[in-house]
């Protein structure tokens, strides 16, 4: 099940943020796990001298690699196709799904495993091959939970960090049998590596996204901590990796510094597990590359935000914003969340995504852990200045924005206002205060109203200082 292609959440984020934080202790828990991930993110980090470097020499790889992407992915192909692979190129959603399926049918291909990828999220494959009558089985664990339950991904590198152990355990006893009442993790990691196992050695082919794709060799990155992605590609004869055209690396060295950069960033370890490079298909048997477009050649174009392409998919701008953590993966309705998700999802379609460039409190923290420093809150902006030019702000908003700009630019109504606040502040009930247009007041008290107001208290030293020194 894919929500890369459905439609955004009715009411759009904050909505669905609503109904998230309507559920205080998952909020909070929700919360403390991925800020837990962000500080093992700093320390790691913290532990390489030249972590700024690294993430500099990221960032000039990356604009590099976007100034030459088309040469560097006919050198792509001209050696992976050298080293025995077969390469596709699929220009959207429809047409790599239906690559896909083409491989396998030809092949008669009934059972399917996959190892992680966002592309086929974002394509939504899976529902395409099942329609088809093909088994698919994502073999990551955190995956394999959220297709058991039917649902998406809530987080690109903890796809189901939104569930608590008791929840996967009552979901292992209804699907894989497991002892009722079973939510040790350990117990159920076994339960589900049992299931896995026997589903990787039925397997007819399995699917993996990448990492990175190498321009210089001709060959492909994929990172797991599991090492499903090599179960499911050395156990079957038919290799298939999907790719995003931004995968693409123009040298090996420059791999060097990208997988230093990813595993701290998304899970605060020195390396993942496995890092494992294919280069051509095992003996005997194939490997298909499909490289996708499906709108990122149209980002490319987009002066503004272009930079949004260098994004490796670490998760780290997920786990460190304030507005994710708190209102979970799904209140984005876009297959990749958070900070990045919106910046994404907003660039690709401004109408459908419109409240999205929203869901941030412009903090910044984003950017100062992103590893290839994408200036994503300035993306923000720049989408919020895109939707107001384009009159896709609702009229509430439009209003309210109106009315501070002219509060802010006359400093006699300025002043006037802060009259007014600060005495009703101190004599409305609290009824009248705390009313439903108090979206603010929902969850906090109001500050206590000052007697003056700054610029009163300086008139008043100032003046008293005057007259002392006088
Ligand atoms: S934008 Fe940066 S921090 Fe966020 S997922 Fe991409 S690479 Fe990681």
């Amino acid at each position: 099940m894919s929500h890369g292609s459905a439609p955004a959440p009715a009411g759009g984020h904050p909505e669905a943020a609503a109904r998230f934080v309507a559920n205080e202790a998952r909020t909070h828990w929700h919360d403390q796990a991925l800020w837990f991930v962000r500080e093992k993110r700093d320390k790691a980090a913290s532990l390489v001298p030249d972590w700024e470097e690294l993430r500099i020499a990221a960032a000039a790889i990356r604009a590099y690699q976007r100034g030459r992407l088309p040469e560097l992915l006919e050198e792509f192909e001209r050696n992976a196709v050298a080293r025995g692979a077969k390469v596709h190129w699929a220009a959207d959603a429809a047409e790599h799904n239906e690559i896909v399926h083409r491989i396998l049918d030809e092949r008669g291909v009934r059972r399917l495993v996959k190892s992680k990828s966002m592309l086929t999220e974002e394509c939504g494959l899976n529902p395409y091959l099942e329609a088809r009558g093909i088994e698919v089985v994502d073999t990551d664990l955190g995956e394999r939970i959220v297709q058991l339950r039917q649902e998406p991904p809530s987080h690109i590198i903890f796809p189901a960090i939104h569930l608590k152990r008791e929840e996967i355990g009552v979901l292992f006893h209804d699907k894989l049998g497991t002892p009722q009442g079973l939510s040790d993790p350990t117990k159920l990691t076994e339960a589900a590596r049992g299931h896995l196992r026997e589903r990787f050695m039925r397997a007819q082919a399995g699917l993996t996204g990448v990492n990175f794709a190498v321009a210089e060799t001709g060959g492909v990155v994929v990172c797991t901590n599991e090492g499903n992605a090599d179960m499911g590609t050395s156990l079957p004869p038919l290799h298939i990796a999907c790719m995003g055209v931004e995968k693409l690396l123009p040298r090996l060295e420059h791999l060097a510094v990208m997988v230093r950069l990813l595993a701290r960033s998304a899970t605060g370890q020195p390396i993942t597990s496995y890092t494992s490079h294919f280069h051509g298909p095992i003996e005997g048997g194939e490997l298909h590359i499909v490289i996708v477009d499906n709108g990122r050649s149209r980002l490319l174009a987009d002066t503004a935000l272009r930079g949004l392409l260098a994004c490796i998919r670490c998760g780290a701008c997920m786990n460190t914003c304030p507005v994710y953590r708190r209102s979970g993966g799904y209140s984005y309705g876009w297959v990749v969340p958070g900070p990045i998700g919106s910046a994404l999802a907003a660039a690709r379609d401004p109408a459908s995504h419109a409240t999205l460039p929203f869901a941030s409190s412009l903090c910044g923290s984003c950017d100062g852990v992103c590893p290839v420093r994408i200036p994503i809150h300035d993306a923000l902006l720049k989408e919020r200045r895109t939707l107001a030019a384009r009159g896709l702000i609702p009229p509430g908003k439009r209003f309210a924005l109106a009315f501070l700009a002219l509060v802010l630019r006359y400093r006699a109504v300025y002043e006037a206002g802060g009259r007014i606040l600060r005495f009703a502040l101190r004599h409305l009930p609290r009824f009248v205060l705390y009313g439903p247009w108090n979206v603010w007041g929902r969850r906090r008290e109001l500050p206590p109203a000052p007697k003056e107001s700054f610029r009163d208290t300086w008139r008043r030293t100032r003046a008293a200082g005057g007259r002392s020194r006088g």
